[in-house]
């Protein structure tokens, strides 16, 4: 049993309403993936104002509060991602209906983000100096590219113990980065009249075939991965033979070795296009994730474990243990151990209507202090 001590059960109960108030005042921050500056100095003047030392924000606008974190080499990193997918640089609107509370970001991750600051004031006005020592970090670039966190693991390169990331859906529990790999694929072809050039290259035929090569592909074995072709835009008119194509592509796996596999199956059927020669392709890497390295099984199982046992003891419904991509990737690739997890309830993530239950978000501090309190002494 991990069980919170009287003291920290007192903490949540009195500052639910702040923990709610903090909500409603990070949604009303904006913080598109890049362009998080003003999130990042708020909740840096937020932990000094509760008494942080040592608290900075990094080249790439992460807000990082390292404690008792000097010298030690197994640091255990906490993590909540501050930037939402809209691109809005003024206020989204924000609502409240039923307990709900809705705005863009709300859920994923600004719940979270609430809760590293709330944590981050229980360790500090209680002078917790955690064994190995701790980083609480608010980070940048999750929706986007996971430039954020990348810096802080090349900071703090060959110093992490363990890593939770504090993102997710409610009761879930990602313990297993799946890579990716996205492309984007230009056909170029000569075209023509639809009727007076009839047999000329068309780049939509091309696409067509190389689309039905990709989806002939049989997925490696071992492991869940996919493929898909995402998006596709091509030709200017009914009565003309197409001369451009543009494709997104992307591949995913839960084995980095897999993903080579699709990754060379791919380029086998580019080159076979290409080695028509009728048609001109360019392929673009439009992006990928790194999946797991060398992690401590039984580290990570011990992780997995504690999570199961603290999530049951809080949280409705059974757990779900799920592999996913996102900034639990790059720690994994370099072999740390850890999770992404989720304790409060939300809905419609990365959609206008997304919702946060804002009474979820005392439960969700009690798991969630629950989870960062049994790593301090561990
Ligand atoms: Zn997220």
């Amino acid at each position: 049993m991990y069980q919170l001590p009287q003291d920290a059960l007192e903490y949540v109960l009195a500052c639910k309403e702040e923990l709610m108030d903090l909500e409603r005042t990070l949604c009303q921050i904006p913080a598109p993936s890049h362009k998080e500056h003003a999130r990042a100095a708020f909740c840096k003047k937020w932990l000094e104002d509760a008494g942080a030392k040592g608290v900075y924000i990094d080249e790439v606008q992460n807000v990082i509060f390292p404690i008792n974190a000097e010298g030690s080499n197994r640091l255990t990193l906490f993590a909540a991602h501050m930037d939402t997918v809209f691109p809005d640089t003024e206020p989204m609107p924000m609502t409240e209906k039923d307990g709900l509370l809705y705005c863009p970001g709300a859920g994923d991750d600004t719940g979270s983000v609430a809760l590293v600051l709330m944590i981050s004031k229980y360790l500090i006005t209680r002078n917790i100096q955690p064994k190995d020592g701790f980083l609480m970090v608010c980070n940048t670039c999750e929706e986007m590219d996971q430039t954020g966190i990348t810096h802080v693991v090349n900071a703090y390169e060959g110093r992490l113990k363990e890593v939770y990331m504090m993102d997710g859906l409610y009761n879930q529990v990602v313990n297993w980065p799946v890579a990716y790999q996205k492309y984007k694929v230009s056909i170029h072809a000569q075209g023509g009249h639809a009727y007076l050039s009839f047999g000329n290259p068309s780049a939509i035929q091309c696409a067509a075939s190389m689309i039905q090569d990709i989806y002939a592909l049989p997925l490696p074995e071992g492991c869940k991965s996919s493929y898909n072709v995402g998006l596709i835009s091509g030709g200017s008119t009914i009565n003309a033979i197409a001369q451009n194509v543009e494709m997104a592509v992307e591949m995913r796996s839960e084995l980095e070795s897999n993903l080579n596999s699709l990754r060379q199956s791919f380029r086998d059927i580019v080159k076979k296009h290409q080695d028509m020669e009728i048609y001109e392709i360019r392929v673009a890497d439009d992006g990928s994730l790194p999946g797991k390295g060398d992690v401590d099984e039984a580290r990570q199982e011990k992780i997995n474990e504690k999570m199961r046992q603290i999530f049951g003891q809080y949280l409705e419904g059974k757990t779900i243990f799920r592999s996913g991509a996102g900034d639990l990737n790059i720690p994994a690739s370099k072999g740390v151990p850890g999770v992404g997890f989720c304790a409060y309830k939300l809905g419609r993530i990365h959609s206008r209507d997304e919702y946060i239950d804002l009474e979820s978000l005392e439960n969700a501090l009690r798991t969630s202090l629950t989870v960062v309190l049994s790593c301090v002494d561990d």
